[in-house]
């Protein structure tokens, strides 16, 4: 069923993973499978629905039997939780069935999550909660069609068995795909070790993958050069969340891809009402991974990846602390750079002009001050571009802040060069009408709990057109009642 694996992984030395089959579970369902990935990465549509009708595709996308050629394996890595460094924390329940070439050639990693205990589990289940792989499947996927570079979801399935997390409940398996999952913390496993040989097979593993035009580059400035790219692609990644109102809610280092990819969704969510303070995650008890920090978190996890190649940087140690040191610091301005291109997006603006920033800012403020729902508020935008619309009015609570921007944004898009239904169809365009709101996506999670999979469709539904209106789903762009948009979300 599965086309080829590559075992690209797989053939590192051992000391990089640890063989280990999925644990059989009781009896697999398959609940959700993603047949445009599944064409992507190059699946036989035949030879899947006959697995499919031989109820082969829910055994294997459970684990229960291990496809033709995968050699699974829990990979090994460390990484920085809040602040603080473990240098041992590794797969603790996914396994890595090998990777497979997509249709434009390049290869993604195939993962199944809640695949049991492996060695690296410490303690805990190594299985998944039907809820958080739910949440997980319609998140990214929704992240996906925003435009956002993130892991994706293949397949989920119901194992039949009960996992104890507060209450029983039932446990599931995702099915995951990545560009890789190679993170920061891969990096500070080996680094933490002193392991200098297995840190330049990662980066050199990474620059085949995701960053091949580096190769041709002198081994002076590659690894420099790799820090550089991976922070490149952080920073726009970050801009692209602070866009969209996402929260990822972990962003330890061994939740950031050196792919750039987001990856983890554990305790994410979207805002609602705009405040850059807000929190979701339960574990988040500092508020480190806040909405407004997260373009810092990012720098912080960057510095550590580049601590872990500063013997492959320079030979002269001073020389190699102070070079990554620069590339580091170069950060704000790039981040700040993709952040402005984002807003100026999201505000209609196709020229680049002094001001835009502090008009970006203004509007953020207006929202902030009226407590109106960040995502409406910039789809609504198309309404607005020549009159005030109710539309938009009608989002904020105070409307003092607003009415004072309203006529300075007019005053700028004058003087780009498009007429209003252009603009308005711009900003349809960039500013999606439906996010996996909080209360819908526990809707859908809730019933699907309950053996009732309608909910989760309908909300795969709506989301996999973000940008569009549908009719008759109104209610699903709707923010969530007052007292319940701040929710908090829980680890899986
Ligand atoms: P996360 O916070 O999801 O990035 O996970 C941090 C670490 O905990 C990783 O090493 C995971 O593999 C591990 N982990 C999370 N949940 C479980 C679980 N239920 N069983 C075993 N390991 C887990
Ligand atoms: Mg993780
Ligand atoms: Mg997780």
């Amino acid at each position: 069923m599965f086309p080829e694996f590559t075992l690209r992984y797989a053939r590192l030395p051992d000391r990089f993973f640890v063989r280990f089959d999925p644990v059989p579970v009781e009896a697999p369902r398959l609940l959700a499978f993603n047949r445009p990935l599944a064409e992507e990465l190059g699946f036989d549509p035949a030879a899947f629905d006959e697995a499919l009708d031989e109820g082969r595709a829910a055994d294997t996308f459970a684990g229960n039997a291990v496809p033709q050629g995968a050699e699974p394996l829990a990979q090994a890595y460390a990484g920085h939780q809040f602040g603080h460094f473990n240098p041992r924390l590794g797969d603790g329940r996914a396994v890595l069935l090998g990777e497979v070439t997509d249709r434009e050639r390049r290869l993604r990693d195939i993962q199944l999550k809640g695949a049991g205990c492996t060695p690296f589990s410490r303690g805990a289940d190594g299985r998944a909660p039907l809820g958080p792989v739910l949440r997980e499947y319609l998140v990214s996927e929704a992240m996906h069609v925003l435009g956002i570079p993130t892991t994706r979801a293949l397949a989920a399935v119901a194992t039949g068995e009960r996992v104890f997390r507060r209450v029983p409940e039932p446990g599931a398996v995702l099915t995951r795909v990545a560009s890789s999952h190679l993170r920061v913390g891969t990096f500070q496993y080996f680094a933490a070790r002193g392991d200098e040989e297995a840190i330049r097979l990662l980066a050199d593993l990474a620059i085949e993958r995701h960053y091949p035009e580096l190769a041709l580059l002198p081994p002076e400035s590659r690894y420099l050069s790799l820090v550089e790219a991976v922070q490149a692609r952080q920073a726009r990644l970050v801009a692209g969340w602070m866009g969209l109102g996402f929260i990822h809610g972990v962003m330890n280092t061994d939740n950031t891809s050196i792919a750039g990819e987001t990856i983890d969704y554990g305790p994410c969510a979207f805002m609602e009402a705009y405040d850059p303070e807000q929190v979701f995650s339960s574990i988040d008890e500092g508020g480190r991974y806040a909405y407004r920090n997260q373009p810092w978190i990012a720098q912080w996890n960057l510095a550590r990846f580049a601590e872990t190649l500063i013997p492959l940087i320079d030979d002269d140690a001073d020389q190699a602390v102070e070079r990554a040191t620069a590339v580091i610091q170069a950060y704000p301005e790039q981040y700040e750079a993709e952040w402005l291109s984002v807003m100026r997006n999201k505000l209609g603006l196709a020229r680049a002009e002094e001001g835009d920033r502090e008009l970006a800012e203004a509007f953020l403020e207006a929202q902030a001050a009226g407590r109106a729902d960040f995502t409406l508020s910039f789809r609504q935008l198309a309404e607005a571009v020549e009159e005030d619309a109710p539309a938009l009015l009608e989002l904020f609570e105070h409307r003092e802040a607003l009415h004072e921007w309203l006529p300075r944004w007019r005053q700028r898009l004058a003087r780009e060069d498009a007429n209003p239904a252009t603009i308005a169809a711009r900003l349809c365009a960039t500013n999606p009408l439906y996010i996996p709101r909080n209360q819908r996506v526990e809707e859908a999670l809730a019933a699907a709990a309950e053996g009732d999979m309608a909910p989760f469709e309908t909300l795969r539904e709506v989301l996999a057109t973000p940008f569009e209106a549908q009719p008759d789903r109104e209610a699903y762009a709707r923010p969530s009642p007052a007292g319940q948009a701040v929710f908090r979300t829980f680890c899986g």
